[in-house]
């Protein structure tokens, strides 16, 4: 039987070395038994070096791999991020947003808040329910110094320095979980009589063998589009941004505040993203080319930034929405960019990331023959995880209320919309997203409280029926009580986000 012990990843970005770590670290025990995990880099083809928005996922994908905390904090250069604030979506009005925070609605496991806020609400939904809104406005931590690593307060994941990411985990992949590291350019790749990958040739010399090859070489899908000729299933009819210009703006001093949240502004063809860490902010512009001409997209880049922007140098990135087809064939799977790339208006793609490791780790295929079976299965729930992610972001278009440009107007035609997203948003119109919203797989990237934050923060109006929730009543009062009294211990308990990534970084000296 041919058994599965030789693991090769191609590509050494955020993908590559995340996927080397979670397997690495998962079978750590067979490592003395033949079993290995390889990961080849090009020396010559860059990383992508932009994606700074993570999810709290991976919090716990990083202490699996016995990452300590602190050293991540002060070698990627990091800092806590609470959740995103999306501003001038609704109406395009200078003044006005709202947030999707990490924290659920308090009570979320056993009470649907929505019919009670909705009855008697005064504050913004998000307010009403969490705490976390305001902890962002203040510029508050999610936790203190007391707070053990990876433990919060306030739930939190993290905003960070991508190319200082993938060598931190380089070297904590070499040095702690026995990964071989190999320095060369993958030219030719051998296949067996049944299209499986067999060798790996490169240019520098050494030839590859392996059992299961994950592609992870971006862009290129050297592996998943190239040998094994995948195709590559565009969704740009429904999610138009195509461009994207990226810059990274100092502080004007080293003390500003760091904002504990992602800001993402709409613009007249795209968005905004502002990104805090320590050290520099990281501003992007994601657009449709279809809208506007790059010439522009930069001047309303420039404009958000102000004077800083003066000197600094733009980056564009052209981007194409969609995935593959399948994302494992034969004995190769896809993971990161070479699976696919859409906008990143709610940071999935790093949790995509994480959530296809950890697949590909727990259930590891034995030996050959039990492959395909592992590989349907991933097949299926990466699927359906690109389809929900596609459904969440374009839910973002579908609620606006601006017409001031074509790239508004053309995102709320009923033809853009996935037939799915549609039907839940005519059912929302009578009842609020629950649990029972089809939201049902495990690990599922975007919950219903997710669905809540946007649909309500962007002033969707729900009709329920008059008393349906009388039963609740008091129960739901009483939770609304708590987040008020919760709300007021956080703001005075929790120290300023940049005093206390100070003090996590003198910590760690
Ligand atoms: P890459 O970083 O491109 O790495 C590819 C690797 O393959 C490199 O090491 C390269 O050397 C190697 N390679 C290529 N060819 C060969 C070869 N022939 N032989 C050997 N090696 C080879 N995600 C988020 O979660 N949050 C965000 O906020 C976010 N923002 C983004 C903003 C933009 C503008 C873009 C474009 C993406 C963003 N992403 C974000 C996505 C995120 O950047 C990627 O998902 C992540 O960095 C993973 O990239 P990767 O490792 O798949 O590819």
């Amino acid at each position: 039987m041919d058994k599965v012990e030789n693991i090769v990843i191609v590509g050494g970005g955020t993908a590559g070395w995340l996927t080397a770590g979670v397997i690495a670290s998962r079978h750590q025990g067979r490592r003395p038994h033949g079993f290995s995990v390889t990961l080849v880099e090009s020396p010559n083809v860059p990383t992508i070096g932009v994606g700074e928005g993570t999810w709290p996922t991976l919090r716990t994908t990083l202490r699996k791999m016995g990452v300590s905390e602190t050293e991540f904090f002060r070698e990627c250069d990091a800092a806590f991020k609470q959740g995103a604030r999306f501003n001038r979506w609704t109406t395009g009005e200078a003044d006005e947003g709202y947030y999707h925070p990490l924290m659920l609605p308090q009570g979320f496991a056993r009470l649907n808040l929505v019919p009670h806020w909705l009855e008697d609400g005064e504050d913004s939904f998000c307010d009403a329910v969490t705490p976390q809104g305001r902890l962002c406005d203040r510029g508050l931590a999610p936790k203190t110094i007391a707070t053990p690593e990876f433990e919060s307060v306030a739930n939190y994941a993290y905003h960070l320095d991508a190319g200082k990411f993938s060598d931190f985990l380089r070297r904590h992949c070499c040095e702690k979980l026995g990964v071989r590291h190999v320095l060369a350019d993958v030219t030719e790749i051998e296949t067996g009589p049944n299209g499986d990958v067999t060798r790996l040739k490169t240019e520098q010399g050494p030839s590859i063998s392996g059992d299961l090859f994950v592609d992870c070489t971006g862009f290129r899908a050297l592996l998943i589009g190239g040998a094994m000729q995948v195709p590559f299933r565009e969704c740009s009819d429904v999610l138009f941004c195509d461009t994207a210009l990226a810059v990274q703006v100092p502080y004007q001093d080293p003390a500003d505040p760091v904002a504990s949240h992602t800001i993402s502004t709409a613009q007249s063809a795209g968005w905004i993203w502002d990104i805090g860490l320590p050290t520099r902010r990281g501003v992007g512009h994601v657009f449709s080319s279809a809208h506007i001409d790059a010439d522009e997209a930069e001047r309303e880049l420039r404009a958000y930034i102000g004077p800083a922007a003066d000197d600094l140098t733009v980056r564009r990135i052209p981007i194409r929405s969609g995935h593959r087809e399948t994302f494992w064939k034969g004995n190769v799977v896809a993971v990161g960019l070479s699976a696919g790339f859409l906008e990143p208006l709610e940071a999935s793609a790093i949790v995509l990331i994480e959530l296809s490791a950890k697949m590909i780790a727990e259930q590891l295929p034995p030996n050959r023959a039990v492959m395909d079976v592992i590989a349907r299965r991933y097949n299926d729930t990466t699927a359906y995880r690109w389809g929900r992610i596609i459904d969440f972001l374009k839910l973002h278009y579908s609620l606006t209320k601006r017409t001031d440009t074509d790239f508004w107007r053309d995102n709320t035609r009923p033809e853009t919309i996935p037939d799915r997203l549609r039907g839940l948003m005519e059912l929302w119109k009578y009842q609020a997203p629950w649990l029972h919203d089809e939201f049902d797989r495990a690990e599922e990237v975007f919950p219903a409280a997710s669905y809540q934050y946007v649909l309500y923060g962007m002033g969707y109006r729900t009709a329920l029926p008059r008393g349906a929730h009388d039963a609740e009543r008091e129960l739901a009062q009483r939770a609304l009580r708590e987040n008020r009294a919760h709300t007021a211990r956080l703001m005075d308990g929790l120290p300023p986000h940049r005093d206390l990534l100070d003090k996590i970084t003198e910590h760690a000296m």
